[in-house]
């Protein structure tokens, strides 16, 4: 153990020292794969994770996982690409998705051979459900059976495979370590700095690479069914790192949280042939999207129940949210492939699924933006002439990345398949990019005292108002303002609330000032975070005057493509945040060609062009 010397600040803790080749941040599906794979390579690695990897995020992953695997019905790579391309609203970066869409089949197997105990056939293969927006035949057909599944525990089974094959592979584990922030030292990222909850030490990380996988931040909003643990942390150390988030407006609600407790009910139930009713016991999305239905895409299906509530068709007493039944499907159904959703609606609504249906609420669920990355998960950090130019030292993997795959709205099971298609492409990079025999980066303890000077500060806290209250003022204004419809109206207020909390931080009450189990602290760290992603959101969504995918704006709705502007807006929003809360934003280029051409079996340009984007 080695004291800090020169700092004042820094002098007050014990600090611990380590050298590895790789450093992952979050043990979730994205982490765990990212860790599984560089242990695979012979990469000393290190993974870091602030709550014991099986209670990371993923666990909760229900519906199941992308692949065109053709076992009950056709499917194609391309097929799936489309889909993607078009749930995207053509902002994803389509090298991407094509890399995702290819090599999706090939991860799905692989967790097989590690062992997930997928839901299997009558002939033993494994089972796919049909999940929204992914149509056979390049959106002309009817579903495809394309999501493969463990029951409704899927990402619950792909967690604990990759953690004890990890654990086997002598990966080195930091659980319960709170990771602060990157060391960066002349724009090259060379470790990250992790408070250790439970003993209070502070561990200084060396690493040629460090990869964040640190899951989304749902948390931003009032109501979302992603864990208390989504804060978006490795974001908020990316901005703090002077380095850009990426499409932060496109926020996804979805459809079917339960009313009041925002926990999640899969779109699987929909697979399944669950569907949505209003007040007037119309199956109303048979209006609004006449082929898909019930399976239109997350952000079709959020602002068709928004529209039903807000003409007076809504159910419950305040006529204020929408039913989603199942209670017309065999119990045996329900049992074996949607035992989880049984339960959370008796526990969370007290309905029994097979009789009366669950009542639900569009509920914030994904973040489509993140750390701007490309196909092998290398962080960028575009320049004038470069776009794509990189971060040296640091990778970005899940929904903490934004490859980007997923554009401006994600389709359903396309993030489980985006964390180990992306997670095993950024270990294979790190392969070939990590030199194993070079020394890794002196410990830079100017960077680390900067680091712990933040941390001094907010240990330290003093102000008037507890990290609670200031983080209610943030989640209302989100989930007011940067709602599932927007207006310029809405958004301007959203940046002046949001940047009015912002100027309320140094007015942050800490009580706790130990460092053991101080959740006090931990929570006013993760506000901080959320609070870099809070803001570049809100302003991204303001700046963007069209809509697209999840940015719904009803000022842009009109015209051929419902509000889409192709020519002036098809482009990333890259933003930056300084320390007074100054957002900046720039943009750079969609990539728009696939990587195979057609004559070596890719994809027909002509297929992914842009047009209208219909269910
Ligand atoms: C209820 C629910 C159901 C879903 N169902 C599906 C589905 O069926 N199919 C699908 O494709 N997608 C689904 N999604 C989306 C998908 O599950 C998530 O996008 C995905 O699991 C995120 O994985 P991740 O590895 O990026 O992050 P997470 O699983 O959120 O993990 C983040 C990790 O980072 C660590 N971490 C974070 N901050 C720090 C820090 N400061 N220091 C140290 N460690 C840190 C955490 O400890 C954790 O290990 C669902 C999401 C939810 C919320």
């Amino acid at each position: 153990m080695a004291k800090a010397t020169d700092k004042k600040a820094a002098d007050a803790y014990t600090y611990v020292d380590h050298k590895f080749d790789v450093v992952v941040v979050g043990a979730g599906g994205a982490g765990l794969r990212a860790t599984l794979g560089m242990a695979e390579q012979g990469l000393k690695t290190a993974c870091i994770t602030k709550v014991f990897p099986t209670r990371s995020h993923t666990v909760a992953a229900q519906g199941g996982i992308a692949a065109s695997l053709k076992n009950m019905g056709p499917d194609h790579w391309q097929w799936h690409l489309y889909d993607t391309v078009k749930g995207s609203d053509w902002l994803g970066d389509v090298d991407a998705m094509e890399y995702l869409a290819r090599e999706a089949p090939a991860a799905v197997y692989e967790l097989e051979h590690y062992g997930v105990p997928f839901s299997r056939t009558e002939e033993g293969k494994i089972y796919q459900r049909p999940f929204g927006g992914h149509m056979q035949n390049f959106g002309d057909g009817p579903p495809v059976q394309r999501t493969c599944a463990a029951a409704d525990r899927t990402g619950h089974a792909i967690l604990h495979t990759l953690y004890g094959q990890s654990v086997k592979n002598h990966a080195e584990f930091f659980i319960e370590y709170f990771a602060l922030d990157l060391i960066m030292t002349d724009g090259v990222c060379t470790g990250v700095v992790a408070w250790n909850l439970e003993d209070g030490t502070i561990h200084r990380f060396s690493a040629k690479m460090v990869v964040l996988a640190t899951g989304g931040y749902g948390r931003a909003f009032f109501s979302c069914t992603s864990a208390h643990t989504c804060t978006g942390d490795g974001n908020g150390m990316v901005a703090r790192a002077g380095l850009p988030l990426q499409d932060m407006e496109f926020v996804q609600f979805h459809p079917t949280g339960i009313y009041g407790a925002g926990c999640l009910i899969t779109e699987g139930v929909r697979g399944e042939g669950g569907y949505l009713v209003n007040s007037e016991g119309e199956r109303f999305m048979e209006r609004y999207a006449p082929s898909a239905k019930d399976l239109a895409s997350r952000d079709v299906v959020s602002r068709c129940m928004t529209i039903e509530i807000r003409e007076g068709r809504g159910v419950g007493k305040n006529k204020d949210h929408i039913y989603l039944h199942l209670d017309h499907l065999d119990p045996a159904v329900i049992h074996e492939r949607l035992p989880g959703i049984a339960e959370s609606a008796r526990i969370f609504a007290g309905v029994d699924v097979t009789r009366e249906p669950i009542p639900v609420l569009p509920t914030v669920h994904y973040n489509m933006g993140g750390i701007p990355t490309n196909y092998w998960g290398e962080v960028l950090n575009p320049t004038k002439d470069d776009p794509d130019a990189i971060a040296p030292g640091l990778m970005a993997v899940g929904e903490a990345a934004c490859a980007s795959v997923h554009g401006a709205n994600r389709l359903g099971s396309n993030s489980l398949i985006d964390l180990v298609v992306f997670g095993r492409a950024a270990a294979i990079r790190a392969g070939e990019v990590v030199d194993r025999d070079a020394p890794v980066p002196a410990l830079n303890e100017a960077a680390c005292d900067r680091i712990m000077e933040r941390f001094d500060r907010l240990r330290n806290a003093n102000g008037s108002q507890p990290t609670a209250e200031l983080r209610e003022k943030m989640q209302r204004a989100m989930q007011e303002d940067a709602a599932v419809f927007r207006t310029q109206e809405s958004l301007e207020q959203g940046c002046e609330r949001i940047t009015a909390v912002w100027k309320e931080l140094p007015d942050i009450k800490v009580t706790d000032r130990s460092m053991i189990w101080n959740s006090d602290l931990m929570e006013a760290l993760e506000l901080e975070n959320l609070m870099a992603n809070a803001i570049t959101t809100v302003f991204g969504a303001e700046a963007r005057k069209e809509s697209r995918g999840a940015h719904a704006r009803e000022d842009y709705k009109d015209g051929p493509m419902g509000g889409r502007n192709d020519e002036d807006w098809r482009k990333h929003t890259l933003s930056w945040v300084d320390e007074s809360g100054k957002v900046t934003l720039d943009y750079r280029p969609v990539h728009t060609d696939p990587m195979l051409k057609p004559e070596d079996g890719g994809i027909d340009p002509k297929k992914i062009a842009p047009k209208a984007r219909v269910y």
